[in-house]
């Protein structure tokens, strides 16, 4: 029996304008007993097909994998995985001799909720963010094997901590495919270890690379603070672009130590970085007025729209520290990765911390996440990362 949704009387609304989501309370009936994770079809009140998708345990009771009444096969995950890497390639973010980290597949972006797709060098990194993903990993890693061809060698499965927790699946992390013996990887010609092992996400923050890039051209002849460093993206950059001087601050002691390892591996014995592992708050606290660029790129303050107003308050607060101390024409790359922080609201913390510091503040550049990370514009909820560059006089 086939096992199907059928939607209370009015709820396709969303859908019939692709929104990739069917939330519990929009469902009238579910026939044919599925278990979470499989693949179901949805019928209006009126019998009419209208989506095929992943049933889950939740407020989104289904996400959409197809509006069309097709079967979701090996070939389809074929052709949209494909799709996806068409698309990387005609930007030419995966076509370039001097990058080999991407990323390939971005859930509803590529029209694959639940799904994330990494590239590092010939290791693809892939995280099921919904049980339907992790169901069908065996299936997705046929089909990227067929499609990236010989261009990847491994792929590790890193869903431990992204898995819905009362699902229960008691998932371990390892290599569905090859085991890679290096790990460095190659972002605009920088190279980086990259811990999918045991880092935060796949491993790397890619969707910071154009703004790592743009950074670089800020960089030349200054003396930089790259705050919340993980890897050390930024200062990296920053030391190819000429800055005097540049400080990665972390609370975590392995992201100092990956740091230190990410600046040898590229400038050895450069003597213009060192890292410290302290609290944000404490460093802004304690620091000189000697910066005069400083990177803020903070973990999501907001993880849930209800705790929205503290995050605001953190965004403030940080940002307000900074814009006091930073040296007259001094530059802040400021960000918020928080999706229930919306653009407006950001904006607005960093216009009240700029008015609590009393300094004249000027917005240079508004910054947002890589084309490699693209927005389904049916899904506007997949913008989340939020930045500006502002002049501080
Ligand atoms: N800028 C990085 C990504 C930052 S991720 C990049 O380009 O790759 C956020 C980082 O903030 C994490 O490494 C985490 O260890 C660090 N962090 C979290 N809370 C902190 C705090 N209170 N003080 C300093 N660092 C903190």
């Amino acid at each position: 029996m086939e096992k199907t949704v059928i939607l209370k009387r009015g709820k396709e609304e969303s859908l019939l304008r692709q929104h990739p989501w069917i939330f519990s309370g929009a469902i009238l009936r579910i026939n044919g007993n599925p278990e979470e994770g499989d693949i179901v079809t949805v019928y209006t009140n009126d019998k009419k097909f209208i989506a095929r998708g992943h049933i889950q345990v939740g407020s989104i009771a289904v996400r959409v994998l197809t509006f069309k009444d097709e079967p979701i096969d090996y070939g389809f995950w074929k052709k949209r995985i494909a799709t996806a890497y068409d698309m990387r390639r005609s930007i030419g973010i995966a076509s370039r001799d001097d990058n080999d980290t991407f990323r390939l597949v971005h859930g509803e972006g590529d029209n694959l909720p639940g799904l994330v797709i990494d590239i590092y060098d010939d290791t693809a990194v892939m995280q099921a963010h919904s049980v339907g993903m992790h169901m069908s990993r065996e299936i997705i890693a046929d089909a990227l094997k067929e499609v990236l061809g010989d261009r990847i060698k491994n792929i590790y499965y890193k869903s431990e901590t992204t898995l819905p927790y009362k699902a229960d699946l008691n998932q371990e992390n390892g290599y569905i495919m090859g085991k890679s013996a290096s790990n460095v990887a190659t972002e605009y010609g920088l190279k980086f270890h990259i811990d999918w092992l045991r880092g935060q996400k796949t491993g790397f923050f890619i969707d910071q690379r154009e703004n790592r890039a743009l950074l670089e051209k800020f960089s030349k002849g200054r003396k930089l603070l790259n705050m919340f460093c993980y890897t050390g993206g930024f200062s990296i950059y920053a030391l190819r672009g000429g800055a005097e001087l540049v400080h990665s601050v972390d609370s975590s002691a392995k992201a100092i130590d990956l740091t230190n390892a990410n600046v040898e591996l590229n400038f050895p014995d450069d003597k213009r970085h060192a890292a410290y592992a302290e609290d944000a708050f404490d460093y802004l606290d304690k620091m000189g007025d000697n910066y005069d660029l400083i990177i803020l790129d903070p973990p999501a303050f907001a993880k849930h729209r209800d705790s929205l107003r503290n995050a605001l308050i953190g965004y403030r607060r940080l940002n307000a520290k900074a814009i006091e101390k930073i040296k007259p024409g001094g530059i802040i790359f400021t960000f918020s990765c928080s999706q229930a922080v919306s653009k407006e609201n950001f904006r607005t913390a960093v216009f009240t911390a700029a008015a609590m510091a009393k300094r004249n503040v000027r917005i240079l550049h508004q910054l947002t996440q890589p084309a490699d990370h693209p927005v389904n514009i049916y899904h506007p909820e997949g913008e989340y990362l939020k930045g500006l560059v502002i002049y501080v006089e």
